[in-house]
Parts: structure tokens; sequence; C-alpha cells
């Protein structure tokens, strides 16, 4: 995504705000290994400072993602927001700079969509807080059904099932 900052960048003070309904570049899709619903909408503001440019950048992702407890897949809405700096200035893309380089007549937004979409994802998403997840024992989706699992024998019998008694064992000598 590329703002035109042709005229804020002529005056001091002077400030843009631009909004973008379009697809996601294809970077961002990439880095957030999920597909996007599309198209995105992302509003910047670009403040000329005299030393640099700052974009405002806001926006929200909604993204496909599988529920780490019932396994169901869901979108899951991200709202992003950061405040990046741009100095013009000749000089490759550093990903960890203090600031970003441009040259010319446009600032890129793409490195920038791609790293707070990216962070955005969780690394173990939930459907909903109060996702029950599946059962352990058969496996259905206890949001959608019951089981009668959960009145099983409580786990920590389990060891004493196959205990027989002292001195009650068969007599295999007999
Ligand atoms: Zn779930
Ligand atoms: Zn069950």
């Amino acid at each position: 995504m590329q703002v035109r900052v042709t005229d804020v960048k002529k005056w001091v003070g002077r400030e843009e705000t631009v909004q973008f309904r379009e697809p996601w570049p294809l970077v961002v899709a990439e880095r957030a290994e999920a597909p996007l619903k599309q198209p995105a909408a992302i509003e910047v503001t670009v403040r000329n400072t005299g030393r640099a440019l700052l974009a405002e950048v806001h926006g929200e992702a909604e993204i496909s993602l599988v529920c780490s407890r019932c396994l169901t897949p869901f979108w899951l809405k991200l709202p992003f927001s950061t405040v990046e700096e741009f100095r013009e200035e000749p000089g490759p893309y550093e990903a960890d700079a203090e600031y970003y380089r441009y040259l010319g007549d446009h600032i890129d937004l793409d490195p920038i969509l791609a790293d707070l979409v990216a962070l955005a994802v969780p690394l173990a998403p939930v459907c909903s807080a109060d996702c029950k997840g599946l059962c352990p024992h058969c496996g259905v989706n206890r949001n959608e059904a019951t089981c009668e699992c959960a009145a099983a024998a409580d786990p920590r019998w389990e060891a004493l099932a196959g205990w027989t008694p002292a001195g009650s064992e068969p007599d295999s000598d007999a």
C-alpha cells in the first residue's frame, strides 16, 4: 500500500488523511500465514514534522484461524494502530530501524502492515473466551453437544482397576 506524500512533504505542519479500501498486499497474508478477509480497510494520517513524516495507521484485519480448543475454524478481528516515522533518504529497508526510509512521492506501508498483522495473531487462538473445547475422551465438541464422559469414573481410580487385594490371587499351583 503506497501513500502519496507529494503535497504533505512540501510544507512543515501539513497533514493529510487517506482511507484505503483495497486488497491486502500479498506480503501481509504471507506473514500472517492465514487467509484474510478482503478488502483491507485502513486509515492513514501523514504529518510533516520538518525532520520527517509521521504516519499514523489505524485498521483492522479479519483473519481465518482454527480454535486451539475445539478445532473449529472462525474469523478473528485484529484491530491495530501504530505511528511510524519516515525520512526521505536513500538506503535499504531495515526492519528494526528507528525510522523507515522513503524516496520520492510515496511511502510504502506494506512492511509495517505485515508486522502489525503478524504480531497481532494469537499463538493459541480461541473462538470465544468460554469455548468448552473437545471432550478428551470421545472428541465431541462440547460447545455443540454433551457426552456421558464427564460422569465417567474419576481417573485417579484407574490405577486401582487392575489391582487385586493381596492373598486373593487364584492359586495357580493348585
Ligand atoms: Zn473453540
Ligand atoms: Zn466425551
